[in-house]
């Protein structure tokens, strides 16, 4: 049984439709797959739609961008009522932050001499719901600026980097209780992905476990063996669900292969009776897991 419940779609900055996507999950022989985008459910029908055809276990969720201590932290949020007000509200701001960003990073890339404009990303970005900063690496590919995503965020676009421009993102420790409010359950991912394990320690962890939080994404690739290892354990001791994922972006990110982690198939009976939990309280209507 494999379990894979970090991914993305061109929804946001994944290089598959949604379709494509779960029909990879497919052959990658998945049995679940959890469609992920960063602040948006503008995947779902399509996912939903491509899972129940194929008969593939499909779980609708989102990554939504929330700040910590000063720092990004990415929630993963499944199964919540997108409509609900607050949730709907928060992840407007967040779209609107992604998109008028844009013209500040193309201004620092302009003034760094490369002649990329606005016009230039949108068409990168293609009909995705989530503007981010791969869209601007793949419009600086396309330019010959830069050889691959990767070489852009090296030289550009990573925090610190000359046309890093900062944006709007949620409070976390609000979003956890928005998530629960409209029926979700929310998943801290790779919290010790990138720098993070100062702001994101065993004592934050448990502050938010504290405020509903139900689990650690542990198995990810920016997680060496100790890291996972150690969260794992805090997990354990916290009563966290411990989740495994891939954290696919088709081919916008190298050694993220669909199913390269995965997801102990009692965790994910964990979540999904937690997310049953939440949406029973919550009142909302919020989406089922689509099961073939
Ligand atoms: P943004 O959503 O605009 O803040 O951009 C962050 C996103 O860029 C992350 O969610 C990753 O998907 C992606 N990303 C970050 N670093 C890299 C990299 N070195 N190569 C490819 N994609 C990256
Ligand atoms: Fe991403
Ligand atoms: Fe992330
Ligand atoms: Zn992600």
């Amino acid at each position: 049984m494999l379990i894979d419940l970090h991914t993305h779609s061109r929804a946001s900055d994944g290089t598959q439709s949604p379709a494509e996507l779960v029909r990879a999950g497919v052959g990658a022989g998945l049995d679940v797959l959890a469609i992920t985008d960063h602040d948006t459910a503008e995947g779902w029908d399509e996912a939903a739609q491509t899972a129940a055809e194929v008969g593939l276990t499909l779980v609708r969720g989102m990554e939504v961008s929330t700040r910590f201590r000063g720092r990004g932290v990415h929630l993963l949020a499944y199964l919540p009522d997108p409509t609900y007000p607050p949730l709907a509200g928060e992840l407007a701001k967040i779209l609107d932050g992604r998109d008028s960003r844009v013209p500040a990073m193309v201004d620092r890339l302009r003034g760094l001499g490369i002649p990329i404009t606005t016009d230039d990303v949108r068409r990168a970005a293609g009909d995705a719901a989530a503007t981010g900063r791969p869209h601007v690496a793949d419009a600086l590919v396309a330019l010959g600026a830069v050889t691959d995503r990767d070489e852009a965020f090296r030289q550009y676009l990573a925090a610190g980097r000359p046309a890093y421009v900062d944006r709007y993102a949620a409070r976390l420790p609000d979003m956890i209780g928005i998530v629960a409010a409209a029926g979700g359950v929310s998943v801290v991912a790779h919290p010790w992905g990138r720098h993070e394990r100062t702001s994101l320690d065993r004592a934050a962890l448990a502050d938010l476990a504290g405020l509903g939080l139900a689990g650690i994404e542990v198995d990810h690739q920016d997680h060496d063996a100790a890291s996972r290892a150690e969260l794992r354990s805090i997990a354990r001791e916290l009563g966290l669900v411990a989740t495994g994922s891939s954290d696919h972006h088709g081919a916008g990110k190298s050694d993220h292969e669909l199913g390269c982690n995965t997801t102990d198939p009692d965790e994910f009976a964990r979540l999904v009776a937690l997310a049953d939990a939440a949406a029973a309280g919550s009142g909302r209507r919020t989406p089922e897991v689509v099961a073939p």
